[in-house]
C-alpha cells in the first residue's frame, strides 16, 4: 500500500518544528528515522495531515556528558550509539543493548528519540532507560518538562508526550563504582524483536554484598516492566547463585505476559525468570571485574 496524502514539512530549526506542532497538534506527525512510522503510514494505520521531518534540524543529535550524565539527543542514530566509545565507557548497558535492535540497516536510520517515542514494549532502548531511571526531556513551543520512564511510558505504543511536544533528549545517570550491567534477550531469529529481554545493573560493596540493583524487562507487559520488588530483594546479600535463582523466581511470579503468535504467556514468564538470573550473574561478575569492564562512574 501507499501512504495517504500529507503535506511534507522540513523545518530547519527546533523552534520552527515546535511552532508547526503548536499550530497543527494532532494533525501532525514527526518523522525521525522512519523505521516504524513509514510502515505505519504505508499500512495507513496513521493518517497525518502534516508530516514534520526532523532530519534537517541541526543539533538534535549528539552524544555528550553533561553534569555527569550521558546525554543523547533525540535524533542520534542508533548505530552512532552502538559505535560510540563514550557510550561504551559511560553506559555499557546501553552499548550492549544497542546491537540487539533489529538489523544494522535499521539502526543506521533509526533514532534514539524515535525508539523511545514509539514505545514498543519489546524495544531494547525503553527497557534500558527504565532500568537506569533516565530522564526524558520533552519540549513544546510553550514549556519544557522532564519525565521519568514510568511517567513517560503509559501504555502499548503510547507515551505521555502530547501532540505538540517533541522528545528532545534523554539523560542517563552515571554508574556508581563497582557496578556491573547486562542486557540479555531471546528472539526467534537474529534481528527480530525479542520475545523477552532483561536490562539490569548491580552494584556491590567492597565485601561483594549487593548495595543496589535495577531490573527492567521487555516483552512481558504493555510498557517496559520495572521489577522493583524483585531487584530490591537482592540488596544486602551477596549475588550468589541461590540468591539469583530467588530473584528469577520472583520476576517470573510478578509478570503476566500475554500469549501471541510468537510465544505463549507461560513461556515468556518462564523466560523472564531464566534471563533475569543469567543477566544478574553476568552483571555481578562484571561488578567485581577489572576496571574498564564494569562501567564505573567517574
Ligand atoms: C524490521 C524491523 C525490525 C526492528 N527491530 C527492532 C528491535 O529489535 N528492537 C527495537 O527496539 N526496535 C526495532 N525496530 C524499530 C526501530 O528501532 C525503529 O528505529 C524505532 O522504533 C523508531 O525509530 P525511528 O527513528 O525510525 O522513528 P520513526 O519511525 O520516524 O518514528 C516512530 C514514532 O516516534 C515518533 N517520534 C520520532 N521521533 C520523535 C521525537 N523526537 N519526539 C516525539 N516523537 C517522535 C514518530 O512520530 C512516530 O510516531 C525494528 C524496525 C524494523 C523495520
Amino acid at each position: 500500500m501507499k501512504p495517504p496524502r500529507f503535506d511534507y514539512l522540513a523545518p530547519a530549526s527546533l523552534d520552527e518544528a515546535l511552532a508547526i506542532l503548536d499550530r497543527h497538534g494532532e494533525q501532525a506527525k514527526v518523522l525521525a528515522g522512519g523505521q516504524s512510522l513509514v510502515p505505519l503510514l504505508n499500512f495507513r494505520l496513521v493518517r497525518p495531515a502534516y508530516l514534520v521531518d526532523l532530519n534537517e534540524i541541526a543539533g538534535l543529535d549528539g552524544i555528550r556528558v553533561e553534569d555527569g550524565r550521558l546525554t543523547l539527543g533525540a535524533m542520534t542514530r542508533q548505530r552512532a550509539v552502538e559505535t560510540s566509545a563514550l557510550v561504551r565507557e559511560r553506559c555499557p548497558l546501553l552499548a550492549e543493548a544497542m546491537p540487539q535492535v533489529g538489523h544494522v540497516q535499521i539502526r543506521n536510520r533509526g533514532t534514539v528519540g524515535g525508539s523511545l517515542a514509539h514505545a514498543d514494549p519489546a524495544g531494547e532502548l525503553p527497557a534500558v532507560v527504565a532500568a537506569l531511571e533516565g530522564e526524558l526531556v520533552l519540549r513544546s513551543a510553550r514549556r519544557e518538562r522532564v519525565l521519568t520512564p514510568e511517567q513517560f511510558f503509559v501504555a502499548y505504543l503510547t507515551t505521555a508526550a502530547e501532540p505538540v511536544e517533541l522528545l528532545v533528549e534523554v539523560r542517563l545517570p552515571p554508574m556508581p563504582p563497582r557496578t556491573g550491567s547486562a542486557f540479555l534477550e531471546v528472539s526467534r531469529r537474529h534481528g527480530d524483536f525479542a520475545l523477552v529481554g532483561v536490562a539490569t545493573t548491580l552494584t556491590v560493596d567492597e565485601a561483594g554484598v549487593c548495595t543496589a540493583c535495577a531490573l527492567a524487562l521487555t516483552g512481558v507487559g504493555p510498557t517496559p516492566v520495572v521489577a522493583r520488588e524483585a531487584a530490591r530483594s537482592l540488596v544486602g546479600v551477596k549475588p550468589a547463585p541461590a540468591a539469583l535463582d530467588d530473584v528469577g523466581r520472583r520476576v517470573s511470579a510478578a509478570v503476566r505476559p500475554d500469549s501471541d503468535l510468537h510465544a505463549s504467556g507461560e513461556y515468556r514468564q518462564h523466560l523472564a525468570g531464566v534471563l533475569t538470573r543469567r543477566a544478574l550473574a553476568r552483571a555481578a561478575e562484571r561488578a567485581t571485574g577489572p576496571p574498564g569492564t564494569r562501567g564505573e562512574g567517574r
